[in-house]
């Protein structure tokens, strides 16, 4: 099954992208992951990347459409994929188009993680990590034992600095501008799922399960 993930920052987009990826053996394509690795390894991507990412801004189409079709190419997605954050605009949506056709592959949905603006600050401004283990936190809904620190394995626990509100808000006006047009793109293809994700992790994954099962027995 291939698919690909719509939604604000902070939707729940990468935990369900996850979660659905393990348990149906698709792989996880997160185009947000794959930046932040560049700009920590320092890499010519990730110092071009970094300014941008940093004040909530998406960076340069030609930047991040060469990542993806690279992949593409690869043949690494033939097995069925989710596509986590790409794409974020029309003319990302219209180049994965291409790539698709020139590659033999289908989209079979794009599901929309659906959750109002101020829950999605209310989680962004709140949410923290683990940089040893990744285990995710949020405050104050899943908070660690000790402040500041991982449960699992007590490393001082950091967050993005892209999830700084102001930047949040940053980040959401840009979601609205330049990503929100493709909704209505994968609507008009008949492509689009809408999936309420404003409730607990648990339920969205249900919701999702649902969603996809009728694409899954096709
Ligand atoms: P995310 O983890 O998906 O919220 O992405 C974090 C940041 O990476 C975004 O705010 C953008 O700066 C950048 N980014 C991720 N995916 C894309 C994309 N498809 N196009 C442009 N920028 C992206």
């Amino acid at each position: 099954m291939n698919l690909v993930f719509l939604g604000p920052p902070g939707s729940g987009k990468g935990t369900q992208a996850a979660r659905l990826s393990a348990k149906l053996g698709l792989v996880h394509l997160s185009t947000g992951d794959m930046l932040r690795d560049a700009v920590k390894k320092g890499t010519p991507l990730g110092q071009q990347a970094e300014a941008y990412m940093k004040r909530g801004e998406l960076v340069p189409d030609a930047l991040i459409v060469g990542l993806i079709e690279a992949m593409v190419a690869s043949g690494d997605m033939k097995s069925g994929f989710i596509l986590d954050g790409f794409p974020r605009t029309m003319p990302q949506a219209e180049a994965l188009d291409r790539m698709f056709v020139k590659n033999g592959i289908n989209l079979h949905q794009a599901v929309l993680f659906s959750v109002p603006d101020d829950e999605i600050v209310r989680r962004l401004s709140g949410r923290w990590h683990c940089p040893t283990c990744q285990t995710g936190y949020n405050y104050p809904a899943a908070m660690p034992d000790v402040a500041g620190k991982c449960d699992k394995d007590g490393a001082l626990l950091q967050r993005r600095p892209d999830d700084e509100e102001s930047v949040v808000w940053n980040r959401l006006e840009v979601y609205k501008r330049q990503t929100q047009p493709i909704e209505i793109y994968y609507r008009q293809k008949s492509l689009l799922r809408e999936v309420n994700a404003n409730r607990s992790p648990d339920l969205v994954f249900e919701a999702l399960m649902e969603a996809t099962a009728a694409k899954a027995t096709r």
